[in-house]
């Protein structure tokens, strides 16, 4: 039998592109993006990040929403 392939999925946000606008918050399905409020990016905004990488399913619906292009997604077989 074959070895199971493990899928890792990554939702990641440019820290300097993102403006902290909310929009990936509210497209994502599976509720696992929030707007930190940490640290300040180089134009001022809080940003968005992924709090919970195992449930994110790749659906991209978070880049595709993002008006800042500054969400990409990996997906990485192991
Ligand atoms: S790829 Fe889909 S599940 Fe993953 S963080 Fe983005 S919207 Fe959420
Ligand atoms: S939609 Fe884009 S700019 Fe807006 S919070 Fe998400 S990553 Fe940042």
């Amino acid at each position: 039998m074959a070895d199971e392939e493990k899928l890792l999925k990554r939702m990641n946000v440019n820290f300097d592109r993102c403006k902290g606008c909310g929009l990936c918050v509210t497209a994502c399905p599976k509720k696992i993006i929030e707007i930190q409020n940490e640290k300040l990016n180089s134009k001022g905004y809080y940003t968005s990040r992924c709090i919970d990488d195992d449930k994110c399913i790749s659906c991209a619906r978070c880049a595709i929403m993002c008006p800042d292009c500054a969400i990409t997604i990996k997906v990485i077989k192991k």
